[in-house]
């Protein structure tokens, strides 16, 4: 097995030096458009070619249902190296979702992005990956792919001496197993059996039916909202296993996005400590949000008065985020978090009723927070209990995620990466993928390089992640925590935020204070740098002062954990 540092960057041990070293990127949505510009930018000496399978750019998330709001804010999930909006506040705190994507627009923003570097020219649309495969004897990959325009094109084989596969999380939902449902399409009802609903772009056309939605994700809580409209009087009911973690797009304090108020001061306290005092505040914030809202009160005022029902509302609305994060137990920062306001209305004004996982079959269903058992009998049922990748399909299971170093370097293959397979607990994946990008093209340039014991930090890593996350499907998912997992890969490319790199002690203290964005990394760039050195402070101060009183305590339990590190060890 080859060590990665020790060997000089791939295109210059292209069998044929005569010609020039060809990088192939797989698809292209958010991940691979970004790999493909960084490519194009650091790799001149390169053929590229970026293939995308269906005839847009815009990935999963390009052309989302009507109605529909991201969960992080444009500004902190703009890439970097392509910043169109800032971080003024421009939603009320209560109901505009301006500071979001919404319906097409992130969409837009990836073709905007495409045609400002000019990217069209080395993509090529509705041509599929059907194989990928490593050719010992050259060091090089064989990629097997065939023209969708037409049903006649031949499977081309074509050899290329890098890939970067950015073929995304979601490329198929993950089916539950057959326990007494039938799998069909809503349009042949059977009134004695639930239907398993597998085709989700189905979910706006059903009406007056009873609906199990199961799981307890994005993309659960999305469809279970869609389906509970009042015009749509269906019955409907969201099939959680545990707690989930439910976070408002905007906070309570000053009514600012969640996101602007984690900043790199926050993140600095160990995860540990962080999480446990994360998890009272959240319990705090929820039963007092009341007297947050009196303490931090929003910039504008919210639309109208609350008249008696949506004070109601909310206090029924609170109940329930309440009883999801205490059945999340101590696991509310070690798994995704839902921005689901809106679910929460639904669940707050009974179109949503929440139960537990199924008993036995699909018409029995344990109670949400009991042990007693009830029985539903729905029309349908929408698995909605994530996706997979199509990593396995594609390498014929050559390849593994878990292979990758930081879910992104190949341990063996210097050769090929992952861009957009790692997954935030908090925060967003194109910037992650943006970050990812950057390190793969840098190492296949040789402007850096991965550390000389790879498989040993390898090894470590994996340990860390089973301790931590071992309750997720770590062979299908790199769960991470944005800023920190953004940290290690900018160490490695070598744009970590330093006080040398912020230009001086104040610039450093504002990147500490501001909302954190994968911007802070690319202080080389004199716009950024000067946009940073104003960027806002949403965390109110008090909470400023309370962190720097925290950081004595937090050295103190890195030091002591450090020690009985070694100790252990020794
Ligand atoms: C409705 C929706 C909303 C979302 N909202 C957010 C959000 O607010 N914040 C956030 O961080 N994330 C969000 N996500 C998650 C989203 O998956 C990621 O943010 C991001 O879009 C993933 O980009 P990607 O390029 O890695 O994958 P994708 O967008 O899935 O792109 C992969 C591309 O690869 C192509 N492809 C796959 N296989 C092949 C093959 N064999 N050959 C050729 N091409 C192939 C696919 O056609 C696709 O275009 C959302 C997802 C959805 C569906």
């Amino acid at each position: 097995m080859s060590d990665h540092s020790s060997l000089a960057p791939v295109g210059s041990q292209s069998a044929n030096p005569k010609l020039r070293p060809r990088l192939a990127i797989v698809g292209c949505g958010s991940s691979g458009l970004v790999t493909l510009k960084n490519a194009r930018d650091q790799l001149p000496d390169w053929d590229i070619v970026c293939f995308e399978k269906s005839d847009r750019i815009t990935g999963c998330w390009g052309n989302p249902s009507p109605g529909f709001v991201s969960t992080s804010t444009k500004y902190t999930t703009q890439f970097a190296c392509y910043p169109l909006f800032d971080d003024g506040v421009s939603g009320d705190g209560v109901s505009d979702y301006r500071d979001f994507f919404c319906d097409g627009e992130y969409g837009e923003y990836l073709e905007s992005f495409a045609t400002a570097f000019s990217l069209h020219s080395s993509i090529q649309c509705q041509t599929q990956v059907d194989q990928i495969h490593y050719i010992e004897s050259s060091q090089e990959w064989q990629l097997k792919t065939r023209c969708l325009k037409t049903t006649t094109s031949p499977q081309r084989t074509d050899i290329f001496q890098a890939v970067i596969i950015c073929t995304g999380l979601a490329a198929r939902a993950r089916t539950i197993p057959p326990s007494g449902a039938q799998p069909a399409d809503h349009t042949s009802p059977n009134p004695q059996t639930a239907r398993v609903l597998h085709d989700t772009r189905q979910i706006d056309q059903i009406q007056n039916q009873t609906v199990v939605v199961i799981g307890g994700g994005e993309s659960a809580v999305d469809f279970a909202d869609r389906l509970s409209r009042p015009e749509r009087n269906n019955r409907v009911y969201l099939s959680l296993k545990s707690g989930i973690r439910v976070s408002p797009r905007y906070h309570t304090i000053h009514g600012v996005p969640s996101d602007f108020l984690r900043n790199r001061l926050m993140l600095s306290i160990h995860p540990n400590l962080r999480n446990w005092i994360g998890e009272r505040f959240v319990k705090a914030r929820i039963r007092y949000s009341d007297t947050f809202r009196r303490w931090f009160p929003t910039r504008t005022e919210p639309p109208d008065q609350a008249s008696d029902t949506q004070t109601d509302r909310e206090r029924k609305k609170n109940e329930w985020a309440l009883r999801l994060t205490r059945a999340a137990k101590d696991d509310l920062f070690n798994m995704f978090h839902n921005k689901s306001d809106r679910f929460l209305d639904s669940v707050a004004g009974d179109r949503i009723s929440i139960i537990g996982p199924s008993a036995d079959s699909l018409n029995t269903y344990f109670d949400f927070e009991s042990e007693r058992t009830r029985e539903i009998h729905p029309d349908i049922v929408v698995p909605a209990i994530g996706y997979e990748s199509c990593l396995h399909a594609l390498t014929d299971s050559e390849i593994q995620l878990s292979d990758f170093y930081l879910g992104c370097c190949h341990r063996r293959f210097r050769n090929l990466f992952l861009v957009g397979f790692a997954r935030p607990i908090i925060g967003n994946v194109p910037t992650i993928s943006e970050m990812q990008a950057k390190l793969a093209v840098k190492l296949l340039s040789g402007a850096c390089s991965l550390p000389a014991d790879l498989s040993r930090q390898h090894d470590r890593d994996t340990t860390d992640q089973q301790t931590r996350f071992g309750k997720l499907n770590l062979a299908a998912i790199y769960p991470v925590e944005m800023i920190p997992y953004c940290d290690r890969l900018s160490r490695l490319i070598g744009d970590y935020p330093s006080i040398k790199r912020c230009g001086s002690i104040w610039a450093w203290f504002r990147v500490q204070l501001a909302a954190s964005t994968t911007m802070h990394y690319e202080l080389d760039d004199r716009t950024t740098r000067s946009r940073l050195s104003q960027a806002k402070v949403f965390m109110p101060p008090l909470f400023i002062v309370l962190l720097l009183m925290l950081k004595p305590v937090d050295w103190t339990y890195r030091l002591l954990r450090w020690r009985r590190k070694r100790t252990t060890r020794a």
